[in-house]
């Protein structure tokens, strides 16, 4: 166990707790893989320490951070508007590309309104915490992500998780819980390390038996899944099923914020009582015209998800040939686990020596055990940038004695 009192509030930075140990220890034998500095960027390429590497770390999944329409639609923003709204929405922040892109938003979502807050981290934390009070439940997903557990925390309501995309364990938790009381639940509808999806039929059928409300975060369902790439959602069919849909603009997107599409009466609720929509300065106008040229792309071009889907197949069959374990991934990202810190640290540094760009995964991020190299495709990685990768990672799992 480690301290967790101090004589001294400072005295914790220079004891060693768990996260913080390992990290210097990944960082004394040269395999410390976070907060690497990027140069330059290119389609699917990064500049680090002067070197060009192919990037498999990126979120970028339909390639649009580098599409001329993008960057253009963003240099506009900042000639027409400034470089900041320099004030939240609530007051003076909000600029007519807002409410576009709000318009946008819940016309391709199929709801009736949509609200944009400055992240996507931002959006969760507002929006869980701004609904849910102390009369209420949320029932949440082990595995989500941290802003929907920070939203939880934040909120006065009672936090239930139940085990990983378990609708049965869901169900017995909401069999037990107070009838009275308002029942919320929320999950990715993509997982952020596994890559897997929520099983959203069964949870949407509990939603109806239990009488729950539902909120689906689709940061990484967007641009990829469904025919016209809106999620998880799209891909179950349960659209319109899902009360709250949750997305950030920082993934396929390719800009920062986040937003939220629900029925008028939701999103004008939170819109006027969640403080993080009313205390930060509302999302600067170049990332909103580049959200709204990346929406445009994706509505017009639906062939990139199809091209980003041939991507993902290509190395999901790959990794498979070489041996390696790529759990149940069902999306853009996939993950090959390597298990232990050590290890996967080695794995990263090896791949980091020959050009690959790939995310370093440890615990908490995964259950320990699970330590992973976090990969992702785009639509517009070539097959020759794909088989570099698999070329690496065969040399690496080699090496480490991973595959045989
Ligand atoms: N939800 C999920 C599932 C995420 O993976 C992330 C970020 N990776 C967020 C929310 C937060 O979004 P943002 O980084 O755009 O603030």
């Amino acid at each position: 166990m480690y301290p967790d009192k101090f004589p001294d509030f400072f005295d914790k930075c220079k004891i060693y707790t768990s996260v913080l140990a390992r990290v210097l220890k990944g960082m004394q034998q040269g395999i410390y893989p976070y907060f690497r500095s990027i140069e330059a960027q290119s389609e699917n390429k990064v500049l680090h320490k002067g070197k060009w590497f192919i990037q498999i770390a990126s979120n970028d999944y339909l390639g649009l951070s580098q599409h001329p329409k993008v960057k253009e639609a963003a240099i506009k923003a900042v000639e027409k508007y400034g470089s900041s709204c320099c004030g939240s929405r609530f007051l003076n922040g909000t600029f007519d590309i807002h409410i576009e892109l709000e318009k946008r938003l819940a016309k391709f979502f199929e709801k009736e309104e949509a609200l944009v807050f400055s992240t996507g981290f931002l959006t969760n934390l507002g929006t869980i915490s701004a609904l849910s009070n102390k009369n209420d439940i949320i029932f949440s997903d082990r595995e989500n992500h941290a802003s929907i557990l920070d939203g939880c925390r934040l909120s006065f309501a009672k936090t239930l998780k139940f085990k990983h995309n378990d609708a049965k364990n869901l169900e017995e938790i909401l069999k037990n819980s107070d009838k009275n009381k308002g029942k919320f639940i929320v999950v990715d509808g993509v997982f952020s390390m596994i890559g897997n999806l929520s099983n959203l039929p069964s949870i949407v059928s509990l939603c109806n038996k239990y009488s729950a409300r539902l909120m689906v975060d689709e940061a990484h369902g967007i641009g990829v899944l469904g025919k016209k790439g809106r999620g998880a959602t799209e891909h179950f069919n349960v659209l319109d099923k899902v009360d709250i849909i949750m997305g950030t603009f920082s993934k396929s997107l390719a800009s920062l914020g986040g937003f939220i599409a629900s029925s008028k009466e939701v999103t004008s609720f939170i819109k006027h009582l969640s403080r993080e929509m009313i205390f930060t300065a509302a999302l600067p106008p170049a990332s909103v015209a580049a959200a709204l040229a990346s929406l445009d792309i994706i509505e017009k071009e639906p062939e990139r998800i199809s091209k980003l889907w041939e991507n993902i197949k290509y190395m999901q069959n790959g990794f498979k040939e070489l041996g390696f374990n790529i759990a149940n991934t069902q999306s853009a990202i996939i993950p090959v686990i390597i298990g232990g810190d050590e290890s996967t640290g080695k794995f990263g540094k090896i791949l980091e020596d020959e050009g690959i760009f790939a995310n370093v995964v440890v615990s908490p991020a995964v259950p320990s055990g699970n330590e992973l190299i976090r990969t992702s495709y785009k639509a517009t990685h070539t097959k020759e940038d794909l088989d570099f990768v698999l070329e690496k990672f065969k040399k690496a799992g080699r090496e480490l004695g991973i595959i045989k």
